[in-house]
């Protein structure tokens, strides 16, 4: 009797012994497309057509245990399961074909000495919003990506999972705590519109914050199954340089394990700076904190008037929590200084207490807190104004949020010969997000020159990945990146500020449209009226170009995000004015401009 050939070995001898692989039946349209494809790229395939032979099914059973794909056509290259007809007709546009074909070809991408010289086609140090898009990218392309993400805790202990700044301590909990903010509004307004509800809502800082962490909690796990998907080596441990080429990870049991990659991209963000003063990190907390603080945070300082101060102090304001924000020049620097001035005159009617002129010099704690009562006692905080006044006052929580610092002190990055900027310790790069080290490369937060937002380290991180190892030809474009601070009355802009405008083009060459307006639904309950405000600032040789669009008011960060693509466009004020608004709604004001800063006319709205 002839023993029958295992099924299992005649996949492997298909797959060990071609280049490309491909399970096939003669009959089949899809089969018949992927075999002209290769043909027409003039690649040799080795085929097995399943319908011709006796175990035919046998072996379609075989691919189905090794792939999860019982259908054919089937196909691999070098080694690596593509998929059918349609997954590998994506493979061969993004790329991820080629690169897979280089692997044993030893041409520029990839060499295949790299497959035996390093561990990885890519290491990316951080599992953040940038380090996440580049390796899940890299991956899709057929990289053998691992990414390393590890939280150092806060002073205060305070940590987290996968998933970087924006999910864990930025973007998703203090959108989430801005909207419990306007909810609290709501339920004031809803009463005016004929609810009957208690006479004072109350808040519960501990309800809050369980919801919304275990919001984080599940999108942390999203984030690792996400990884194990697309075949993404996770490697919860802090990464240092050992040499240009090689990491070393420590995992929190102090676990050491040396890596080596063929490309390495540094995506690992800033942490929130704390004051050079006696007793702040004893005492302060940062926003890496507060997104999870166990108990109520009670009478609070803010140090800082950036996006982060004035967000914080916002929503907890608007959570009904005593704030102070402590400024030590200007309201957001940067940004359109009349616009800044407009959101602190509101933050100010709204409860919140501005200190200027002061920074903090010492903190003491004068009375613990008592956590089991959910208390967070007392600290002092002694600050002092140019002239040398001082003042003291006693606070339940000190919150600084006087900007953040790179996260590339302490990753061994000279023995990479990375260059950095020694002002500020972000990395150099060039337009392509290459440092001076051809096979480093850097995204995100730590990018030097560039605006510090999620979308942006997310763009860059794909953009990256697809030119390393697809097609990708396309670089990050840094100009006109709408944002939006989430201030109780939201602020969207996109292109220049005012001031910047002028430094560009000339205070002559500049027209400014203007309005304020009172969103309808702020009306009926009485509140409110003229506080939001819509700019477009245009410069007159340019025909009107518009360079600049800003608005405060409720939901401006949806606003903007549609009217930015206007801005990328190269969109002219005629064209605004040609647009037909949607009544009743805040951003039609953008299609009715028609008063100009110059002319001094009264903006202020009146009528529907
Ligand atoms: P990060 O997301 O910070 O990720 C870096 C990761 O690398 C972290 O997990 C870190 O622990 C890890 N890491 C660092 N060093 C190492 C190492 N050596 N080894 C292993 N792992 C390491 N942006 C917006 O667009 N909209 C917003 O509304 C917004 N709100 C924000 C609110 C706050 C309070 C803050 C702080 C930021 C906010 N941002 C917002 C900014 C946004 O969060 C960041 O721009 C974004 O997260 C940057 O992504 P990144 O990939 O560069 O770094
Ligand atoms: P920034 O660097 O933007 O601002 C720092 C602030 O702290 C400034 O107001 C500065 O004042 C003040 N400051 C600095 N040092 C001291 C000190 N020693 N004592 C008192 N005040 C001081 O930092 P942020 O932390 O606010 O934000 C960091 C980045 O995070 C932002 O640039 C932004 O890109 C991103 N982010 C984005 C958000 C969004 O998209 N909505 C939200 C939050 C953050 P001065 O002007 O006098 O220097």
């Amino acid at each position: 009797v002839v023993p029958k050939t295992d099924p299992i070995k005649i996949v492997e001898d298909l797959i060990k012994n071609n280049r490309i692989a491909v399970f096939s039946k003669t009959t089949c349209p899809y089969c018949i497309k992927v075999k002209q494809l290769f043909s027409a790229l003039n690649l040799e395939i080795g085929v097995i057509e399943v319908d011709t032979r006796e175990d035919g099914a046998d072996i379609q059973d075989a691919l189905l245990q090794k792939t999860g794909q019982k259908t054919v056509p089937n196909v691999f290259v070098n080694g690596e399961h593509v998929g059918g007809c349609d997954k590998t007709i994506e493979a061969h546009h993004s790329g991820r074909l080629q690169f897979l074909l280089n692997k044993s070809q030893g041409d520029a991408s990839v060499e295949m000495t790299d497959a035996v010289k390093y561990d990885y086609d890519l290491v990316v140090i951080g599992g953040g919003s940038g380090g996440l898009a580049a390796s899940k990218e890299a991956a899709l392309l057929g990289a053998k990506v691992a990414v390393c993400d590890f939280v150092v805790p806060t002073p205060i202990g305070t940590t987290w999972g996968l998933g970087g700044t924006c999910v864990n301590v930025g973007c998703i909990p203090k959108k989430l705590m801005h909207q419990a903010a306007i909810l609290g509004q709501s339920v004031e307004d809803a009463k005016t519109f004929g609810w009957e509800l208690p006479e004072k809502a109350k808040h519960d800082w501990t309800t809050m914050v369980g919801a919304i962490q275990a919001h984080i909690g599940s999108l942390n796990w999203g984030y690792r199954v996400a990884l194990r998907e697309k075949k993404v080596e996770y490697i919860n441990a802090f990464a240092e340089f050992v040499d240009p080429h090689t990491l070393k990870t420590t995992d929190k049991r102090q676990k050491e394990k040396t890596i080596t990659a063929k490309y390495i991209l540094l995506a690992t963000g800033g942490r929130p700076r704390y004051p050079d003063i006696p007793g702040a990190q004893e005492f302060g907390i940062t926003s890496d904190d507060i997104f999870s603080l166990p108990h109520h945070p009670g009478k609070t300082l803010l140090v800082g008037a950036s996006y982060i101060a004035l967000e914080c102090a916002g929503f907890l304001a608007g959570l009904g929590i005593n704030s102070t924000v402590m400024v030590r020049s200007i309201l957001l620097r940067g940004f359109d200084q009349q616009i800044a001035n407009l959101i602190g005159n509101y933050m100010e009617k709204h409860k919140i207490r501005f200190q200027r002129g002061y920074v903090p010099i010492k903190l003491e704690r004068i009375e613990e807190g008592s956590p089991e009562e959910g208390t967070p006692g007392r600290i002092m905080v002694t600050s002092q104004n140019e002239e040398g006044e001082l003042m003291e006052e006693e606070y339940n929580t000190v919150l600084f949020a006087i900007g953040r610092d790179a996260c590339t002190n302490k990753i061994g990055i000279e023995k990479a010969n990375v260059m950095l900027n020694p002002k500020n310790g972000k990395v150099i790069c060039d337009e392509k997000e290459q440092t001076n080290i051809p096979h480093i490369y850097a995204i995100g937060d730590i990018l030097d020159g560039k605006l510090e937002l999620t979308p942006v380290a997310i763009q860059a991180g794909r953009l990256l990945a697809k030119r390393l190892f697809g097609n990708g030809t396309l670089i990050t474009d840094y100009v006109n990146v709408p944002t939006t601070v989430f201030t109780p009355l939201e602020y969207g802009c996109v292109g220049l500020s005012e001031e910047d405008a002028i430094a560009k083009y000339g205070a002559d060459d500049i027209e400014v449209y203007h309005s304020f307006l009172t969103p309808l639904e702020v009306t009926v309950p009485k509140r409110d009226g003229n506080e939001g405000y819509a700019k477009l600032i245009c410069v007159k040789s340019l025909d009107e170009k518009v360079v600049g669009f800003h608005i405060l008011s409720p939901n401006a960060g949806e606003i903007t995000q549609g009217f930015a693509i206007g801005l990328k466009l190269g969109a002219k004020k005629a064209d605004f004015d040609n647009l037909i608004g949607i009544h009743p709604t805040i951003a039609e004001v953008f299609t009715t401009l028609n008063s100009t800063k110059s002319s001094g006319a009264d903006v202020l709205q009146k009528g529907c």
